[in-house]
Parts: structure tokens; sequence; C-alpha cells
């Protein structure tokens, strides 16, 4: 059984058009590395991206993950970093969606479905990145059951932007194993301002990310000095969400690296693109070097790596559509398409030359751009850890079941 729907043609045509005529000129533009392109998230917006996958019942368009990961793609072609700006945000739509209270539903998937409240998401810290149960953000009990936040965080992708941020922090430092004493903190902040004040004091943003890449959304650190949260802005609420931030933002994490590998696939996309473009264009030895077998074969293995990463990331989202577990999946897509669109982007720049090396060159701007997809939803090295410890389970799992039942295929045999 599968949810997954056939895809709107219309809505993936307006999706390319607005991707042609805005992101792309946008990302290209020479004051790209400058100011933040507000002209081109609200025409995301008006298309309802802030909104894919939330049911049309708050607000949004009801889409499935197989839609999602195909319109993710194509904003990434245009520019990775508005791909960025939504990848986060509908991760964090995933958190309410899954694991909020109807309260925190209703509170905040309108405003979320519309784009009006732009979400970001919190775990990594100045010292802590793939070992998330090494973070250090606490949260202290107030006498009238509200939390004091205190951290230090990091690399929050719309860090300032964000009206939302979901925050993980420990508040039961002595819980065994420690995962069990962390929760998700629902903190709100004014959008744009470096610090916040009146009931959202203790919340300051004190440093944009000067990246090599992806320079059109902004990365920020989060600094927390005992602001304070309402006790019903834990996900989830007390009852629920007490303890569980962890596994939840895991959950939802699930998929953040489907999406984020749609990301990769649009990168090498338009690496492709320009790289055959080029190769059409610029003559050696008295034709195109397209027509060289060198420059052929450089072009044949990149189509080749952008297909079977598309394969792996539809495929994931098709898992994930039918209800499924996608661990497995979502890994093997991150990993593959991760690495898969350095490869295209260092190939793209090769057939360009020296030409590819100028500030003006877009495949500069795309190289660049592919390698922020490196470490972020996780590095290659964790994808191999998930995917290595989803196999053997899944062995023990049918290995068990195989002492009382048939042998039922395993899920790498179909
Ligand atoms: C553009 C960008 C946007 C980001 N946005 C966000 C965001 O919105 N929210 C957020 O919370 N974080 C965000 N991050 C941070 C990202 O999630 C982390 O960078 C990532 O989890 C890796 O952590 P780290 O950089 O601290 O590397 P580390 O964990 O310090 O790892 C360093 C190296 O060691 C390897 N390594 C670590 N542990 C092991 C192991 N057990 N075995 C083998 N190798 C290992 C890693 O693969 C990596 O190569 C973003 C990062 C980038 C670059």
């Amino acid at each position: 059984m599968t949810n997954t729907q056939a895809i709107d043609a219309g809505l993936m045509a307006a999706v390319r058009e607005f991707v042609d005529r805005e992101v792309l000129p946008a990302a290209q533009a020479p004051d790209a590395n400058a100011a933040f392109p507000h002209a081109v998230v609200e025409g995301m917006r008006r298309l309802g991206l802030f909104g894919t996958m939330i049911p049309k019942q708050y607000g949004g368009l009801g889409l499935d993950m197989v839609t999602h990961v195909a319109i993710m793609e194509e904003v990434a072609r245009g520019w990775v970093s508005m791909a960025g700006v939504l990848n986060t945000h509908v991760l964090c739509c995933d958190l309410v969606l899954r694991s909020g209270s109807q309260a925190q539903r209703q509170r905040y998937l309108p405003r979320m479905a519309s784009g009006q409240l732009r979400a970001a998401f919190s775990l990594s810290e100045p010292h802590a990145g793939s070992d998330v149960q090494a973070i250090t953000t606490a949260a202290t009990r107030d006498a009238d059951g509200a939390w004091r936040l205190n951290g230090h965080k990091r690399w929050i992708t719309n860090g300032l932007g964000a009206g939302l941020v979901f925050v993980l922090a420990r508040n039961n430092p002595d819980a065994k194993p420690p995962h069990t004493g962390m929760s998700c903190f629902l903190v709100e902040k004014e959008p744009w301002a470096m610090a916040g004040t009146g009931d959202n004091a203790g919340v300051a943003v004190t440093e944009i990310i000067d990246k090599m890449g992806d320079r059109g959304v902004e990365t920020t650190d989060l600094l927390l000095q005992g602001y304070r949260c309402p006790a019903d802005r834990i996900l989830g609420e007390e009852a629920q969400g007490l303890g569980r931030g962890f596994v939840q933002m895991m959950a939802s994490m699930e998929s953040g690296r489907i999406s984020a590998s749609a990301l990769c696939v649009g990168v090498g996309v338009r690496c492709f693109e320009v790289a055959m473009r080029y190769a059409n264009e610029r003559h050696t030895f008295g034709k195109p070097i397209a027509e060289h077998q060198a420059i052929q074969f450089k072009l044949a293995d990149m189509a080749t790596k952008l297909q079977a990463a598309r394969l792996l990331t539809q495929h994931a989202a098709r898992i994930k559509d039918s209800g499924q577990r996608a661990d497995l999946e979502a890994g093997m897509a991150k990993l593959f398409a991760g690495e898969a669109s350095k490869e295209i982007a260092d190939e793209a720049f090769r057939i360009h030359g020296s030409n590819g090396y100028s500030k003006s060159s877009e495949v500069e701007r795309l190289y660049r751009d592919a390698l922020s997809l490196v470490a972020a939803e996780g590095p290659s090295e964790i994808q191999r850890m998930v995917i290595g410890r989803s196999l053997v389970r899944e062995y023990r799992e049918q290995a068990e079941a195989a002492a009382t039942a048939p042998v039922k295929h395993s899920r790498m045999e179909t």
C-alpha cells in the first residue's frame, strides 16, 4: 500500500517556470552574496511551497513526499539556498504534525503553511554535531512550572528570519540513556531581530556564519540566556514530549534527509545543464569539446549518477509515503546523492577549464553550493553508520523471526 499521489504536472510546470524566471537569475545576481532574497522567498510563499506536506485543513498543499522531493529538486536546481530555506522549514512542519499536540498544530501550522511563520531546527552546538547526545544546552524549571533555557546553539538554517526555533535541550542531566533527558522546546522569537525583547527576552543571534557557499540563506548561532519557555511549549506538551525530544527530532530527520537528497540532485542537475551547454559552445582542436570522447565520458558519468541519486531519493520518498520506516532508504539516498553532487560539480568545473575558476562563472558558485550539502543533514560517515546499523538490525530481526515462521524477504531483496 502506498499513499503516493500522481505528481501534479501543472504544479511542477509552475515551479519550473518560477525557478527559471526568478530563482536562477537571483542566484547568479551580483548582489546575491549581500542581501537576503526576500522577493524570491515571497514567490515561494505565493506558490504555497512553505506548506507542501501540511494537510489542506491547516492551509497546506497536502502533497505527498514523492511530489515534495520533485519540487525540492527543482528549487535546488535554481539555488540550493532557496531549497534550504524550505527544507528546514518543512522538517519543522513534519515535527509539529508528527509530534505536536493538537493545540500546537492549531497555533503554528496555518502560519507555517502560508510561510508567514518561518521555522528553524536546532540540534547542533559549537562542540557537538553528529554526536547529538553530547549537547549541553540546559532547561531548568522555574517555580511556576515554566522552563529556563541556557546554552549556545550553532549552524541554524533560517536562524535570523525564523519566528519559531525547535531547540533540543537537556531537561534532566542525570537521565540514562542521556537522550531520555532531552526535550524539544518551541522557542518563539521576533523574525530578523538580533535580540529578543519582552516575552522573547533571553534569545539572541550573535553570529551570522560567513559561509563559503549556500549564501542566499542565513545560517546562524543562537544564544539562550535565561530564555523563558512556558510549559506548554515543549513539543507534544509535557505529557507526550518531556524526555522525548531526541526521538521526535530524529524521526523527523528521516524526512529531512530524503528532502536533502533531493537538494543534492537539484544542484547536480544544474551542474549538468551548465556543463552540457559549455561543452557545446567551447571549441578546441576544431570542434566543440562535447565531441571529444573524454568529455562525453564525463557527461555520461554525471548523468548516470544523477539518475541513480534521483531514483534512490524517490524510492525513499515512496517508502515514507507508504507509512513505513525509511531510515535505511533515507540514509542510502543522502549518502549516494551527497557524494554524487560533489563529484558532478567537480566534473562540471573541470569541463569549464580555467573559465570555471572565475568568480563570474555559474559553475564556481555551484561548486561551493554543492559542498554545503556534505555535512548538512548528516555527513556520509554518519549515513553509513545509519545504513549499517539498519542492515544488521534487520538481519537479526529476520533471523529471530525465521526461528518461528517462514523467512520474509529483506528490504534489500525487493
Ligand atoms: C550549510 C549547513 C546548514 C546546517 N543547518 C543546520 C541546522 O539547521 N540545524 C542544525 O542543528 N545543524 C545544522 N547544520 C550542522 C550539521 O547538522 C552538522 O554539521 C552535522 O551534523 C555534522 O556535525 P559536525 O559538523 O559537528 O561534525 P562532527 O560531528 O564534529 O564530525 C566531524 C567529522 O567526523 C566524522 N565523524 C563523526 N563521528 C563519527 C563516527 N562515529 N564515525 C566516523 N566518522 C565520524 C563526521 O562524518 C565528520 O566527517 C548545518 C551544517 C551546514 C554545513
